[in-house]
This record gives structure tokens, C-alpha cells and sequence, in this order.
């Protein structure tokens, strides 16, 4: 936990005071092994006081102010921070009976504007003030994802050292060495990586998972054609933090079924694609044409991929998708290039030339140029031929020339892992 001090009055900046509420803190804060890296001395403007406090909150965990808690017009320092924390300043009734009866055992007159003092900003933490009448607050941050974001925490304190000094040594202490305990806890998160499902759809499904409250976290991430769910539990052992974490995992796993495709951080989906291939003792061959070579590309960055990549081809033109390829000229005639006809034809005739058990075909409209209404830019139609059992598929994808081909690249390999799980499947428990 990083901690920074900010010192509210224009007395301090003027030299009328001694800032001793800084040195006070500064050692309290070292003691309780909590790191300082700034200080900063603010005059009583509320401007001025919400820029010191929006930059303390982006460089530091806990931010600890002092002055300007008082009932007066220039006491400002609660209104702001609860400004910047996002909170409405709310009456408080413990403390406007405090400030009651702290009057009336001096007595002393109370003024109405004794009562602002009385005004906390909503769901903050009251420090009691045993010593005078303004409160001492703690806002915490509210939106604290486990991941992403840490608490952040605002701590106002009374100006007069005395009152300071006993507020920090009996009520703050004793809540900044739980707060520090709490922040030696350990996270451990696993990753699922989903393919071939939108992540409203993943949402959908895991609704109730993802806006559960409690130690684990469910937080879905949308890649290209992919979803990855990360599950972050957070315990005091790594072994308690990976007992809340797997039974999480497998329900996800459960509701997903096939569609996760791996729950290593590490692995990617032309690993699990070349895995497969290699696990069934597959060759395979890549032709493309829209994503010239992107295919080949990805799964050639598989180490250990040379046991079953056999060959790819560019096979952009008419000519030579009819050359290397075999198809027939009636059909790029009748269909065109961009067709599932086609895309038949050229994985059969892939993996037929190249000797080969699994072919990939892709031909597509990749744009800005070539769409027309019925063939617009972003279709895109692709073919697997897993040992003579061919599959194609038609695709409208989104976005610029580059956004196509990576997209067209993923749903390749999805389709790809797809027909060979299937392929397997039906062979396995002979279903037609
Ligand atoms: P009050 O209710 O007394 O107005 P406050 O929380 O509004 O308290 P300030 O008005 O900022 O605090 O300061 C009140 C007095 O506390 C100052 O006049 C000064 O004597 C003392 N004081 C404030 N800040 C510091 C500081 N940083 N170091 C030492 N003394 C301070
Ligand atoms: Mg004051």
C-alpha cells in the first residue's frame, strides 16, 4: 500500500503555522510500514484542493488529508473529497449527538453551522472525535475489482495536532493494520479461452457467475473470434485462492462444453488445432486466398507443428486456384471464386495434390474493393476436408481489409478444430 499526505490551509502555505501534522504522520505511516512518496501543502481552495487529491488518487492507494474539517465557510476538505469519491454528503445522527453533548458538557452555545460538521459523505467510515467536534472520515473506493483495480481510500482528519494525533493512534491505526493484513492475500486466477461464441452470448450464460459477490471474480475478455474468462480468487494461501478457483473453472467448463478449448493461460488455438492433428496422426495442407498465408502462418508458429504440416499454397487467381488445385472452371464460372462450391473444390483438391488428410480452404472478399450487393465486402466462405468429409461455411465479417483476413483466420482454425472433434466424434460412437 502506497500512501501520500495532503496538508489543507493557506496558514501553512503562509508560514503563519508549522506543519507538524506532516512529521506526525510521516513517522505513524513508516512505523506501520506503509510507503510515503509525496507530500503536498494546499491552501484552503477548493479548486486547487480537488486537483491535489486527483492526482494523489492516481499514484497512491491511501490518501490521507489533514484540516479543514471545521464547521466554517474556508473548512472545505470534506465537501471536495467527496466530490472527487463521487458520494452526496449525508446527515449522520451519531455524530450530530456527539457534537450535541460535546457542546453541552462545555456549556457552550451551539451554532447551526456546528451541524455541517455532522455531514458525512455517504457509506464512508466514521472516525469518532474524542477530542473536538468535526469527525474524522474514510471514503473507500467502491468499484474494487480484485484485477484490475485496488481500493483506493481517502482518510480526513481534524487539523489541531491533538485532535489528529489521538484520532490517528486509536481509530486509524487499528483500521489501516487490518486494511494492510487484508492486502497481504495472495490472488490466483486460471484462464478458460472460449472460440466460436460472442461474449454477449458467454454472458448470457454466465450471468449469475460473473455478478456473483464474493472472493472469486468472473470477468470475460472478447479476442478476435475468442472469449476468455479469467476467474481470480483472492485467499490468504494460494492453495485456498485455487480451491475457490476450480470449481468456478468447471462450471464454466460444464455450461460451455466444447467450446472451451483450453484452460492454460499459454496456450493458444492453433496449439489446440495442432494438438489435435498430432494426437490423430492428421497431416495437413492450407490453401488460401483472401488471407494469403495467415492460416499457414499461425499454425507454423505451433513448435513442433513439422510432424503434420505438410504444405500451403497462395491460390489467389482464378487461374491458379484451376492449376494447383484442381477446380473446375465451370464452377468458378457458375459460383465464382467466392463461393462455397468453390472452397469445396479447393480443400478436395488440396488435400488430394498435396497428399494430405485435413485440407483448409479460404476465399473471401477482404475489401475496401471487389463487393457487390450480393457478394459485399466481409463474405467470406471457408472448407474443411477432414479425410474426405468436407464442410464449408459462410461468413459476414466486419471491418477494414485487415480486420477480415485476422477475423477469417480465426473462425479458419475454430472450423478447422471443429470438423475434427466431429469428425472423431462420429467415427468414436459411430452417430451419423
Ligand atoms: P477547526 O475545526 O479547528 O477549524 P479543521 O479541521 O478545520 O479544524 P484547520 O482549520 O485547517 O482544521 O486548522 C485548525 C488549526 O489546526 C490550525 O489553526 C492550526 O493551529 C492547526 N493545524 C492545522 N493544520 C496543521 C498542520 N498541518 N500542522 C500543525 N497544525 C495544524
Ligand atoms: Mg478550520
Amino acid at each position: 500500500m502506497i500512501a501520500e499526505t495532503i496538508f489543507v490551509g493557506t496558514e501553512l502555505l503562509l508560514g503563519n503555522i508549522v506543519n507538524t501534522n506532516a512529521a506526525y504522520i510521516a513517522s505513524e505511516l513508516s512505523g506501520l510500514g506503509i510507503d510515503t512518496y509525496y507530500q503536498t501543502v494546499v491552501g484552503d481552495n477548493k479548486q486547487r484542493l480537488k486537483g491535489v487529491i486527483e492526482l494523489a488518487l492516481t499514484r497512491s492507494d491511501l490518501v490521507i488529508l489533514s484540516g479543514g474539517l471545521g464547521p466554517t465557510q474556508d473548512d472545505i476538505t470534506k465537501e471536495t473529497a467527496a466530490e472527487v469519491m463521487g458520494r452526496e454528503l449525508v446527515l449522520d445522527e451519531e455524530s450530530k449527538d456527539r457534537i450535541i453533548a460535546y457542546f453541552e458538557k462545555r456549556g457552550r452555545v451551539m451554532t447551526d453551522n456546528n451541524f455541517k460538521q455532522a455531514m458525512i459523505p455517504e457509506g464512508a467510515i466514521i472516525l469518532a472525535n474524542d477530542n473536538g467536534t468535526a469527525p474524522g472520515v474514510i471514503i473507500e473506493s467502491k468499484d474494487n475489482d480484485v484485477m484490475d483495480k485496488v481500493t483506493k481510500r481517502v482518510v480526513l482528519l481534524p487539523g489541531p495536532p491533538h485532535e489528529l494525533e489521538a484520532m490517528f493512534e486509536d481509530k486509524l491505526i487499528p483500521y489501516l493494520q487490518e486494511v494492510n493484513a487484508l492486502d497481504k492475500q495472495v490472488f490466483y486466477s486460471r484462464i478458460v479461452k472460449i472460440c466460436g461464441r460472442s461474449e454477449s452470448e458467454i454472458a448470457t450464460i454466465l450471468d449469475d457467475l460473473i455478478n456473483m459477490n464474493g472472493a472469486v471474480t468472473v470477468a470475460p475478455y472478447a479476442k478476435t473470434c475468442e472469449v476468455h474468462v479469467r476467474v481470480t480468487a483472492k485467499a490468504e494461501t494460494i492453495d485456498a485462492a485455487k480451491k475457490l478457483v476450480k470449481p468456478v473453472v468447471n462450471e464454466i467448463k460444464s455450461r460451455l462444453g466444447d467450446s472451451v478449448y483450453t484452460t492454460h493461460e499459454e496456450r493458444t488455438l492453433e496449439q489446440t488445432v495442432v494438438d489435435l492433428l498430432v494426437a490423430n496422426d492428421l497431416t495437413i495442407t492450407t490453401v488460401e486466398s483472401c488471407t494469403g498465408g495467415l492460416i499457414a502462418g499461425r499454425l507454423i508458429n505451433v513448435p513442433g507443428v513439422s510432424e503434420v504440416y505438410k504444405s500451403g499454397e497462395i491460390t489467389y487467381s482464378n487461374k491458379a486456384k484451376r492449376r494447383i488445385l484442381g477446380v473446375k472452371k465451370s464452377t468458378l464460372q457458375k459460383h465464382g471464386a467466392v463461393s462455397s462450391q468453390t472452397v469445396k473444390e479447393m480443400c478436395l483438391g488440396a488435400a488430394f495434390f498435396n497428399k494430405a488428410d485435413v485440407a483448409v480452404a479460404v476465399s473471401g472478399i477482404a475489401g475496401p474493393d471487389g463487393g457487390t450487393p450480393e457478394k459485399p465486402v466481409g463474405l467470406v466462405y471457408i472448407g474443411v476436408n477432414v479425410c474426405g468429409q468436407v464442410t464449408t461455411a459462410e461468413y459476414h465479417l466486419k471491418g477494414n481489409r485487415e480486420k477480415v483476413r485476422n477475423t477469417a483466420v480465426a473462425e479458419s482454425l475454430i472450423l478447422l478444430r471443429k470438423c475434427i472433434l466431429e469428425y472423431y466424434s462420429k467415427k468414436t460412437f459411430g452417430t451419423p
